[in-house]
This record gives structure tokens, sequence and C-alpha cells, in this order.
């Protein structure tokens, strides 16, 4: 058996500032650093984050006043904002810039007059940031059914934003309903959907025909690994979610002799790395890297000293 890496596959440059903040809270004001939310999705780094002294809650009621406390990656609403303010929290804010570009997007259009549709799935942090990040009618869809289900008048100037780390080809269908029920729709020229998640998926897509079986390192709960997956499966190729080396079933490889290995934006290389060795003891003898996009993307620090 043989592993075949994708390229790129792994952190971007948005999850790579989120933990270099915390680290950096810590180091500048000491433990604990409170941040609301996990800081990306991925139970491996927030672990390590934790055990450096950082604290993660879901609800701020949880937090010291004023406390020291980290937005995580995913962004929030205008009202975690608020009640951030009103208990007095010292926040270093982890938005990815990309995310935060998406709430300016939208902030604008329903300052503009339109009634804005949000692309996403329900319940993800990201998408709950996103629908709070506006005062004015907005709308979520998530599947191309949806769309016919908008409760908005055909008459109504309609704008869309999405989420950041959706399939491609599932928002391209999504967007040209949108069109097609509300011609004239206003969108971002390209769709929001980041660099990082469009060439995972792109370098996904070009393993599949490399490879028997596609094993993607990544939380449950990481949208994007979803949608790695799901691309390999897309394209007639046997694909698991693994969270790390611990989650492989050797059933899985009986009869593969070529094996893709890819990683989620908020997932390690450390954990792909433990894939690889695990899978060697299941036989695996070679590992190349397929060539593949090169991200030289850099987001600067906020301010750590608040
Ligand atoms: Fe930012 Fe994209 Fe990474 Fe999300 S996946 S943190 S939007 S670069």
């Amino acid at each position: 058996m043989d592993i075949v890496l994708a390229q790129p596959r792994g952190f971007c440059a948005g999850v790579a500032r989120a933990i270099d903040i915390v680290d950096q809270a810590l180091v500048m004001h000491g433990r604990p650093v409170y941040v609301y939310h996990e800081i990306v999705h991925n139970g491996h780094v927030v672990d390590d984050l934790a055990s450096k002294g950082a604290v993660f809650v879901d609800d701020l009621e949880l937090i010291p006043r004023g406390a020291v406390t980290v937005f995580s990656a995913h962004g929030v609403s205008n009202a975690v904002v608020e009640k951030a303010r009103q208990r007095e929290l010292r926040v270093i804010d982890a938005t990815c810039p990309l995310v935060t570009k998406v709430h300016q997007q939208a902030r604008r259009y329903v300052r503009q007059g339109f009634t804005l549709v949000v692309i996403g799935h329900a319940g993800h942090e990201e998408v709950e940031g996103t629908l709070g990040s506006v005062d004015g009618p907005v709308h979520l869809v998530s599947v191309v059914a949806d769309v016919a289900a908008l409760d908005i008048p055909a008459d109504a100037p309609v704008a869309y934003v999405t989420q950041t780390t959706l399939s491609v080809g599932e928002t391209q269908d999504i967007i040209a309903a949108l069109e097609k029920r509300f011609p004239g729709i206003a969108g971002p020229a390209l769709d929001d959907i980041c660099y990082a998640t469009t060439n995972r998926q792109a370098a996904v897509q070009v393993m599949t025909r490399h490879v028997d079986l596609v094993v993607v390192v990544g939380a449950r709960n990481s949208s994007n690994s979803n949608r790695l997956r799901e691309v390999a499966a897309q394209q007639g190729v046997p694909a698991y979610l693994v969270q790390g080396p611990q989650d492989l079933d050797p059933a899985w490889f009986s009869g593969a002799s070529r094996v893709g290995v890819t990683a989620g934006a908020s997932a390690p290389e450390v954990l792909v790395q433990g894939v690889c060795e695990r899978l060697a003891t299941f036989g695996a003898r070679s590992v190349r890297e397929l060539p593949g996009r090169a991200e030289t993307v850099t987001f600067r620090l906020p301010e750590i000293a608040v």
C-alpha cells in the first residue's frame, strides 16, 4: 500500500493566526485566557491550548468580568460583541479576516436596503456570527430546496453572502437557484468561499484520480473537513473522516493499494503524520506528496495588549 498526500492540506492562514493569538495572549497576560467557543474546530488544538492555560467557554456569563477573552476564528454576532462590552471583557478578536470581510459585506448590503440571504449551514458558529452581524432582514439557505421556500416578496431587492467553508459545487447550484428566483440579486463577484477551502477541495479532486480510498483528517464539527470527505465521495472514491490515527479501521484498507490522505484547515500536520505512521503498521511502504497550489497567504495579528 502506498500513501498519497494532497497538497495543500491542513492549516490555513486564519487558523494559524487564531492559534498564534491565543499563544501570544497567554505569554502576555498569563493564564487563564478565556476563549469564546473552540478557537478552531479541532480537539487536538483545543486540548493543547487548554494545557497551556486557555479556558474555552460557550457562554460569556462564565467569564469573570474584565477578563482577557479571545473570540474564535469563526467570528461572533453583534449581540456577543455587545455582551462582552457590558461585561467589560478585554477582547482580542481572532475572527479570520476573511470572515470579517463577509460580515462587512453583509452589513453594507443591509445598509443599502437589501434583504440579505446567507448561504450556509444552520447552527455553525460562523453562520450564527454572520446572521447576527446585521441589523435587518436576513434569511438562511442551506440547500437548493430552501431557495423556493424563502419568504421574500418577488420585487424585494435581495443580496447574498456565503459561509467561507462550503462545497464549491453545491454553492454554485444554490447561487444559480437564487439568481433564477431573484433576477438581479446582488452578491460577491466570486462567492465568499475562501481560498483555503477552494484549494483543499480542488486538491482532493485531483488526488481522487490517483487513489483507491481517501482519509480526511479533521474534527467531526469541522465544516471544511466534512466537505473534503464529501468531495472525495462525489468522485466515487470511498472516503472517511478521522480525528486522528486512533480512528483508522484496518478493514477499510483491505484491497486498497493507494491511500490518499488530506486534512481540513483546522487539523494540524502532526495528526497527518500520525495517520501515516499508523498506515505504515497496516503495510503502507511509501509516502509521496502530489504537486499542488502553493499558499502564501498570511494574516497580521491584532493588538494583543488589551
Ligand atoms: Fe479563514 Fe478560510 Fe481558514 Fe476559515 S478556512 S479560518 S475563512 S482562511
